[in-house]
Protein backbone atom coordinates (compact mmCIF):
# COMPACT_ATOMS: atom_id res chain seq x y z
CA UNK A 1 0.00 0.00 0.00
CA UNK A 2 3.03 2.23 -0.32
CA UNK A 3 2.65 5.67 -2.78
CA UNK A 4 4.63 4.28 -5.64
CA UNK A 5 6.09 8.02 -6.18
CA UNK A 6 6.62 7.12 -10.07
CA UNK A 7 2.99 7.21 -10.55
CA UNK A 8 0.64 10.54 -11.71
CA UNK A 9 -2.21 11.35 -9.66
CA UNK A 10 -4.91 9.90 -11.42
CA UNK A 11 -9.18 10.26 -11.12
CA UNK A 12 -11.32 7.83 -12.45
CA UNK A 13 -15.11 9.03 -12.31
CA UNK A 14 -17.55 6.43 -11.43
CA UNK A 15 -20.39 8.15 -11.67
CA UNK A 16 -21.83 11.64 -12.60
CA UNK A 17 -25.20 12.89 -12.80
CA UNK A 18 -26.49 16.57 -12.85
CA UNK A 19 -25.96 17.10 -8.95
CA UNK A 20 -23.15 14.61 -7.93
CA UNK A 21 -20.28 12.99 -8.76
CA UNK A 22 -18.77 10.07 -7.72
CA UNK A 23 -14.48 9.18 -8.55
CA UNK A 24 -11.27 7.65 -7.73
CA UNK A 25 -8.55 9.76 -7.03
CA UNK A 26 -5.32 8.20 -7.03
CA UNK A 27 -1.37 8.31 -6.19
CA UNK A 28 -2.24 11.59 -4.33
CA UNK A 29 -2.09 11.69 -0.40
CA UNK A 30 -4.22 12.07 2.44
CA UNK A 31 -2.82 15.96 3.19
CA UNK A 32 -4.07 16.68 -0.31
CA UNK A 33 -7.24 14.51 -1.18
CA UNK A 34 -8.35 16.55 2.39
CA UNK A 35 -7.51 19.71 1.03
CA UNK A 36 -9.70 18.75 -2.02
CA UNK A 37 -12.48 18.86 0.00
CA UNK A 38 -12.07 21.51 2.29
CA UNK A 39 -11.74 23.60 -0.72
CA UNK A 40 -14.41 22.31 -2.23
CA UNK A 41 -16.91 22.98 0.67
CA UNK A 42 -16.02 26.26 1.60
CA UNK A 43 -13.62 28.28 -0.59
CA UNK A 44 -15.73 28.28 -4.11
CA UNK A 45 -17.49 31.64 -4.57
CA UNK A 46 -21.62 31.03 -5.68
CA UNK A 47 -24.42 33.86 -5.25
CA UNK A 48 -26.62 33.63 -2.15
CA UNK A 49 -29.23 36.26 -0.99
CA UNK A 50 -27.38 38.42 1.67
CA UNK A 51 -29.75 41.40 2.15
CA UNK A 52 -33.98 41.19 2.41
CA UNK A 53 -36.25 44.39 2.68
CA UNK A 54 -39.33 43.67 4.04
CA UNK A 55 -42.61 45.42 2.91
CA UNK A 56 -44.69 43.31 3.85
CA UNK A 57 -45.08 40.47 6.27
CA UNK A 58 -48.17 39.38 7.74
CA UNK A 59 -47.22 35.86 7.64
CA UNK A 60 -46.94 33.75 10.98
CA UNK A 61 -42.64 33.92 11.09
CA UNK A 62 -41.15 37.02 11.82
CA UNK A 63 -39.12 38.47 9.86
CA UNK A 64 -35.81 36.80 10.41
CA UNK A 65 -37.12 33.75 10.46
CA UNK A 66 -37.88 34.36 6.81
CA UNK A 67 -34.70 36.27 5.63
CA UNK A 68 -32.90 33.25 6.69
CA UNK A 69 -34.97 31.05 4.85
CA UNK A 70 -34.54 32.91 1.72
CA UNK A 71 -30.91 33.11 2.15
CA UNK A 72 -30.39 28.98 2.45
CA UNK A 73 -32.15 28.60 -1.16
CA UNK A 74 -29.53 27.66 -3.51
CA UNK A 75 -29.42 30.12 -6.45
CA UNK A 76 -27.87 29.48 -10.42
CA UNK A 77 -24.08 30.05 -9.86
CA UNK A 78 -22.83 29.25 -13.19
CA UNK A 79 -19.41 31.06 -14.37
CA UNK A 80 -19.58 33.17 -10.81
CA UNK A 81 -15.70 33.80 -10.92
CA UNK A 82 -16.05 36.28 -14.30
CA UNK A 83 -20.07 36.85 -14.00
CA UNK A 84 -20.10 38.90 -10.48
CA UNK A 85 -17.62 40.95 -8.47
CA UNK A 86 -17.58 40.63 -5.30
CA UNK A 87 -19.23 43.78 -3.22
CA UNK A 88 -15.77 44.83 -1.37
CA UNK A 89 -14.22 44.88 -5.45
CA UNK A 90 -17.00 46.91 -6.58
CA UNK A 91 -17.23 50.61 -7.25
CA UNK A 92 -20.73 51.19 -5.84
CA UNK A 93 -21.94 52.22 -2.50
CA UNK A 94 -23.97 49.72 -1.23
CA UNK A 95 -25.23 47.15 -4.81
CA UNK A 96 -25.53 47.53 -8.53
CA UNK A 97 -25.94 44.88 -11.35
CA UNK A 98 -22.31 44.71 -11.88
CA UNK A 99 -22.04 42.81 -7.59
CA UNK A 100 -25.59 42.15 -7.10
CA UNK A 101 -28.68 40.08 -8.16
CA UNK A 102 -32.38 41.12 -7.21
CA UNK A 103 -35.07 39.43 -6.24
CA UNK A 104 -38.52 40.01 -5.40
CA UNK A 105 -41.40 38.18 -4.15
CA UNK A 106 -45.09 39.33 -3.60
CA UNK A 107 -47.54 36.73 -2.31
CA UNK A 108 -51.22 37.30 -0.98
CA UNK A 109 -53.59 34.59 -0.42
CA UNK A 110 -57.27 36.21 -0.73
CA UNK A 111 -58.78 32.74 -1.02
CA UNK A 112 -60.07 30.62 2.26
CA UNK A 113 -57.14 28.15 2.11
CA UNK A 114 -53.86 27.64 3.25
CA UNK A 115 -51.18 28.47 0.42
CA UNK A 116 -47.42 27.78 0.14
CA UNK A 117 -44.93 30.59 -0.67
CA UNK A 118 -42.13 28.86 -2.39
CA UNK A 119 -38.62 29.56 -4.30
CA UNK A 120 -41.02 29.92 -7.35
CA UNK A 121 -42.31 32.92 -6.63
CA UNK A 122 -38.99 34.69 -6.28
CA UNK A 123 -38.32 36.49 -9.62
CA UNK A 124 -35.19 37.86 -10.79
CA UNK A 125 -35.57 42.03 -11.15
CA UNK A 126 -33.86 42.76 -14.99
CA UNK A 127 -31.62 45.44 -14.67
CA UNK A 128 -32.83 48.66 -14.38
CA UNK A 129 -36.04 47.58 -13.10
CA UNK A 130 -37.71 48.32 -9.71
CA UNK A 131 -35.34 49.07 -7.43
CA UNK A 132 -32.02 49.61 -7.96
CA UNK A 133 -31.17 53.06 -6.64
CA UNK A 134 -27.89 53.73 -8.84
CA UNK A 135 -26.53 54.88 -12.08
CA UNK A 136 -24.07 52.04 -12.39
CA UNK A 137 -22.42 51.34 -15.98
CA UNK A 138 -22.61 48.11 -16.76
CA UNK A 139 -19.05 45.82 -16.33
CA UNK A 140 -17.49 43.45 -18.19
CA UNK A 141 -19.24 41.14 -16.06
CA UNK A 142 -22.63 41.19 -17.02
CA UNK A 143 -21.90 39.74 -20.89
CA UNK A 144 -20.69 36.60 -19.14
CA UNK A 145 -23.83 35.74 -17.10
CA UNK A 146 -26.12 32.90 -18.22
CA UNK A 147 -29.92 33.75 -18.68
CA UNK A 148 -31.02 31.66 -15.34
CA UNK A 149 -27.86 33.07 -13.18
CA UNK A 150 -29.06 34.54 -9.81
CA UNK A 151 -32.06 32.67 -10.49
CA UNK A 152 -33.71 29.86 -7.70
CA UNK A 153 -32.29 26.52 -8.95
CA UNK A 154 -35.08 24.50 -10.23
CA UNK A 155 -37.51 27.54 -10.68
CA UNK A 156 -40.15 26.70 -12.88
CA UNK A 157 -38.72 23.02 -13.38
CA UNK A 158 -41.42 20.63 -13.04
CA UNK A 159 -39.00 17.75 -12.07
CA UNK A 160 -37.18 19.84 -9.27
CA UNK A 161 -39.84 20.49 -6.40
CA UNK A 162 -40.02 24.05 -5.07
CA UNK A 163 -38.91 25.37 -1.49
CA UNK A 164 -41.34 26.32 0.37
CA UNK A 165 -40.76 29.05 2.57
CA UNK A 166 -43.62 29.72 4.14
CA UNK A 167 -47.24 29.19 4.77
CA UNK A 168 -50.28 31.65 4.39
CA UNK A 169 -53.53 31.55 5.29
CA UNK A 170 -56.69 34.38 3.51
CA UNK A 171 -55.58 37.72 4.59
CA UNK A 172 -51.70 37.13 4.68
CA UNK A 173 -49.00 38.60 3.20
CA UNK A 174 -45.40 38.51 2.28
CA UNK A 175 -43.88 41.56 -0.27
CA UNK A 176 -39.74 41.61 0.15
CA UNK A 177 -36.83 42.61 -2.10
CA UNK A 178 -33.65 40.52 -2.11
CA UNK A 179 -30.55 41.83 -3.09
CA UNK A 180 -28.07 38.33 -3.77
CA UNK A 181 -24.45 39.25 -3.47
CA UNK A 182 -21.58 36.48 -4.81
CA UNK A 183 -19.31 34.70 -1.68
CA UNK A 184 -17.87 32.11 -0.13
CA UNK A 185 -18.98 29.22 2.24
CA UNK A 186 -16.21 30.19 4.91
CA UNK A 187 -18.34 33.63 5.61
CA UNK A 188 -21.62 31.91 5.34
CA UNK A 189 -22.46 28.30 4.70
CA UNK A 190 -25.71 29.72 2.27
CA UNK A 191 -22.73 30.03 -0.06
CA UNK A 192 -21.64 26.59 -0.38
CA UNK A 193 -21.82 24.67 -3.08
CA UNK A 194 -22.21 21.49 -1.97
CA UNK A 195 -24.90 19.80 0.43
CA UNK A 196 -21.82 16.76 0.83
CA UNK A 197 -18.67 16.23 0.27
CA UNK A 198 -17.06 13.24 1.27
CA UNK A 199 -14.24 10.40 0.72
CA UNK A 200 -13.24 7.44 2.43
CA UNK A 201 -9.74 5.42 1.98
CA UNK A 202 -8.49 2.40 2.77
CA UNK A 203 -11.75 0.33 3.50
CA UNK A 204 -10.17 -2.47 4.81
CA UNK A 205 -8.88 -0.31 7.54
CA UNK A 206 -5.33 -2.32 6.84
CA UNK A 207 -3.73 1.11 7.77
CA UNK A 208 -5.74 1.49 11.44
CA UNK A 209 -6.66 4.75 11.10
CA UNK A 210 -10.29 3.68 12.02
CA UNK A 211 -10.90 1.73 15.65
CA UNK A 212 -14.77 -0.05 15.42
CA UNK A 213 -16.07 -0.76 18.71
CA UNK A 214 -18.11 -4.10 18.26
CA UNK A 215 -19.83 -6.49 20.85
CA UNK A 216 -18.39 -10.21 19.33
CA UNK A 217 -18.09 -10.71 15.71
CA UNK A 218 -16.35 -7.41 13.93
CA UNK A 219 -17.04 -8.66 10.50
CA UNK A 220 -20.94 -8.83 11.16
CA UNK A 221 -21.05 -5.80 12.97
CA UNK A 222 -19.34 -3.49 10.41
CA UNK A 223 -19.69 -4.70 6.99
CA UNK A 224 -17.51 -3.41 4.64
CA UNK A 225 -18.46 -0.71 2.12
CA UNK A 226 -18.93 -1.36 -1.70
CA UNK A 227 -15.48 0.43 -2.39
CA UNK A 228 -14.23 -2.38 -0.53
CA UNK A 229 -14.04 -4.11 -3.74
CA UNK A 230 -11.71 -2.41 -5.44
CA UNK A 231 -9.29 -3.00 -2.81
CA UNK A 232 -7.48 -6.40 -2.40
CA UNK A 233 -8.85 -8.35 0.57
CA UNK A 234 -6.35 -8.43 3.29
CA UNK A 235 -5.49 -11.92 5.03
CA UNK A 236 -6.48 -12.54 8.25
CA UNK A 237 -3.05 -13.38 9.10
CA UNK A 238 -1.43 -10.48 7.50
CA UNK A 239 1.29 -8.58 9.29
CA UNK A 240 0.63 -4.88 9.73
CA UNK A 241 2.54 -2.79 6.88
CA UNK A 242 4.26 -0.37 9.25
CA UNK A 243 4.77 2.06 6.07
CA UNK A 244 1.56 1.62 4.53
CA UNK A 245 0.22 5.28 3.17
CA UNK A 246 -3.48 5.44 1.80
CA UNK A 247 -3.30 6.68 -1.73
CA UNK A 248 -6.84 5.62 -3.06
CA UNK A 249 -9.79 8.05 -2.30
CA UNK A 250 -13.38 7.26 -3.24
CA UNK A 251 -14.76 10.54 -3.42
CA UNK A 252 -18.42 11.66 -3.43
CA UNK A 253 -19.32 15.23 -3.67
CA UNK A 254 -22.78 16.48 -4.06
CA UNK A 255 -23.89 19.79 -5.16
CA UNK A 256 -27.26 21.72 -4.21
CA UNK A 257 -27.40 22.77 -7.70
CA UNK A 258 -25.81 26.46 -7.46
CA UNK A 259 -22.93 24.81 -9.58
CA UNK A 260 -22.38 21.42 -11.36
CA UNK A 261 -20.36 19.06 -9.76
CA UNK A 262 -17.49 18.92 -12.66
CA UNK A 263 -17.74 23.38 -12.23
CA UNK A 264 -17.13 22.42 -8.34
CA UNK A 265 -14.40 19.96 -8.64
CA UNK A 266 -12.39 21.56 -11.74
CA UNK A 267 -12.54 25.21 -9.38
CA UNK A 268 -11.84 23.45 -6.15
CA UNK A 269 -8.33 22.29 -8.01
CA UNK A 270 -8.13 25.93 -9.48
CA UNK A 271 -8.49 27.35 -6.03
CA UNK A 272 -6.20 24.95 -4.36
CA UNK A 273 -3.42 25.65 -7.08
CA UNK A 274 -4.12 29.50 -6.08
CA UNK A 275 -3.98 29.02 -2.35
CA UNK A 276 -0.38 27.35 -2.94
CA UNK A 277 0.76 29.92 -5.41
CA UNK A 278 0.27 32.77 -3.00
CA UNK A 279 2.00 30.99 -0.43
CA UNK A 280 5.03 30.20 -2.61
CA UNK A 281 5.02 33.92 -3.71
CA UNK A 282 4.11 34.79 -0.11
CA UNK A 283 7.66 32.83 0.93
CA UNK A 284 9.75 34.15 -1.96
CA UNK A 285 8.72 37.57 -2.19
CA UNK A 286 11.46 39.61 0.04
CA UNK A 287 8.80 41.18 2.85
CA UNK A 288 11.35 45.22 2.09
CA UNK A 289 10.06 44.88 -1.61
CA UNK A 290 6.20 45.53 -0.58
CA UNK A 291 5.91 47.56 -4.18
CA UNK A 292 5.97 43.62 -5.88
CA UNK A 293 3.21 42.20 -3.53
CA UNK A 294 0.23 43.83 -5.35
CA UNK A 295 -2.87 42.17 -3.37
CA UNK A 296 -5.05 44.18 -0.90
CA UNK A 297 -2.53 47.14 -0.60
CA UNK A 298 -1.58 46.56 2.61
CA UNK A 299 1.44 45.41 1.65
CA UNK A 300 2.83 43.36 4.17
CA UNK A 301 3.15 39.71 3.83
CA UNK A 302 1.59 36.95 5.98
CA UNK A 303 3.56 34.64 8.60
CA UNK A 304 3.34 30.94 8.41
CA UNK A 305 0.88 31.70 10.79
CA UNK A 306 -1.56 33.87 9.26
CA UNK A 307 -0.65 37.54 10.83
CA UNK A 308 1.21 40.47 9.10
CA UNK A 309 4.84 40.48 9.36
CA UNK A 310 5.85 42.77 12.28
CA UNK A 311 6.75 46.26 10.92
CA UNK A 312 10.30 46.34 13.45
CA UNK A 313 11.47 46.10 16.81
CA UNK A 314 8.67 44.66 19.08
CA UNK A 315 5.74 43.09 17.29
CA UNK A 316 2.15 42.27 17.33
CA UNK A 317 -0.52 40.90 18.87
CA UNK A 318 -1.23 38.41 16.53
CA UNK A 319 -0.57 34.89 16.35
CA UNK A 320 2.54 35.59 14.86
CA UNK A 321 6.70 34.68 15.79
CA UNK A 322 7.35 37.18 18.63
CA UNK A 323 10.79 38.18 18.33
CA UNK A 324 11.14 40.81 21.11
CA UNK A 325 10.78 40.23 24.90
CA UNK A 326 7.32 40.54 26.48
CA UNK A 327 4.73 40.62 24.13
CA UNK A 328 1.36 40.02 23.90
CA UNK A 329 1.12 37.86 20.96
CA UNK A 330 -0.06 34.04 20.72
CA UNK A 331 3.01 33.67 19.00
CA UNK A 332 6.81 31.80 20.35
CA UNK A 333 8.41 34.32 22.04
CA UNK A 334 12.12 33.20 22.01
CA UNK A 335 13.80 35.92 24.40
CA UNK A 336 12.85 36.80 28.18
CA UNK A 337 10.07 37.99 29.53
CA UNK A 338 7.66 35.94 29.12
CA UNK A 339 4.70 38.61 28.80
CA UNK A 340 1.13 37.48 28.94
CA UNK A 341 1.13 35.75 25.41
CA UNK A 342 -0.67 32.15 24.80
CA UNK A 343 2.66 31.21 23.35
CA UNK A 344 5.85 29.21 24.38
CA UNK A 345 8.40 31.96 26.47
CA UNK A 346 11.78 30.25 26.96
CA UNK A 347 12.77 32.15 29.88
CA UNK A 348 11.06 33.75 32.74
CA UNK A 349 7.69 33.46 33.96
CA UNK A 350 5.22 35.08 33.43
CA UNK A 351 1.42 33.97 32.10
CA UNK A 352 1.79 32.52 28.99
CA UNK A 353 -0.57 29.84 27.66
CA UNK A 354 1.79 28.14 25.63
CA UNK A 355 5.28 25.85 26.90
CA UNK A 356 7.69 27.73 29.12
CA UNK A 357 10.87 26.22 29.84
CA UNK A 358 12.84 28.83 31.88
CA UNK A 359 13.37 29.98 35.75
CA UNK A 360 9.80 31.30 36.24
CA UNK A 361 8.32 28.32 35.27
CA UNK A 362 6.00 26.41 37.71
CA UNK A 363 2.53 25.42 37.88
CA UNK A 364 1.81 28.75 39.26
CA UNK A 365 2.99 30.54 36.50
CA UNK A 366 -0.36 30.23 35.26
CA UNK A 367 0.59 28.58 31.94
CA UNK A 368 -1.71 26.30 29.86
CA UNK A 369 1.08 24.74 28.11
CA UNK A 370 4.19 22.42 29.20
CA UNK A 371 6.40 23.60 32.05
CA UNK A 372 9.39 22.00 32.15
CA UNK A 373 10.18 22.09 35.50
CA UNK A 374 9.02 19.58 37.60
CA UNK A 375 5.18 19.45 38.88
CA UNK A 376 4.44 21.41 36.07
CA UNK A 377 0.88 21.36 34.58
CA UNK A 378 1.07 19.11 31.54
CA UNK A 379 4.27 16.31 31.91
CA UNK A 380 5.83 16.94 28.67
CA UNK A 381 3.76 18.68 26.32
CA UNK A 382 0.57 19.64 25.24
CA UNK A 383 0.77 23.76 25.37
CA UNK A 384 -0.65 26.24 22.59
CA UNK A 385 2.49 27.97 22.30
CA UNK A 386 5.88 26.52 19.97
CA UNK A 387 8.35 25.35 22.62
CA UNK A 388 11.11 22.81 22.89
CA UNK A 389 10.33 20.26 20.24
CA UNK A 390 12.00 17.84 22.74
CA UNK A 391 9.56 18.50 25.33
CA UNK A 392 6.80 18.42 22.44
CA UNK A 393 4.79 21.66 23.02
CA UNK A 394 3.21 23.82 20.83
CA UNK A 395 1.27 23.78 17.45
CA UNK A 396 4.40 23.08 14.98
CA UNK A 397 4.84 19.31 14.32
CA UNK A 398 4.56 17.53 17.45
CA UNK A 399 5.99 14.00 18.24
CA UNK A 400 2.75 12.14 18.53
CA UNK A 401 4.57 9.27 20.62
CA UNK A 402 4.61 11.72 23.46
CA UNK A 403 2.00 14.57 22.67
CA UNK A 404 -0.82 14.76 24.96
CA UNK A 405 -1.83 17.93 24.21
CA UNK A 406 -4.18 20.20 21.65
CA UNK A 407 -1.77 20.22 18.83
CA UNK A 408 -3.54 20.18 16.11
ZN1 LIG B 1 -21.75 47.08 -7.19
Amino acid sequence: MQVNDLLEPSVRIRELKKDRVNFVLENVDLGFANSLRRVVMADIPTVAIDMVEFDTNTTVLPDEFIAHRLGMIPLVSTNCDEAIRYSRDCTCLESCQNCSIELVLNVACNENRTMDITSNHLDVVPRGGYGWREEVDDGEEIAKRSENFGHPVGNNDPSVPPILICKIRKGQQLRVRCIAKKGIAKEHAKWSPCSAVSFEYDPHNRLRHTTYWYEADIKKEWPLSANAEEEETPRDDEPFDYNGKPQKFYFEVETDGSLGPQEVVMKGLTELQTKLANLILGLKTDPNDLDTLGGDGSGQLPTANGTVAPPTGRTTTGWGQETSPGGAGWGNSPNTGGGGGWGASTTGGGSAWGGNSGSGASPSAGGWGANAAPGAWVAGGGGWGTGSPARNTGWSSPNPQTQTGWNV
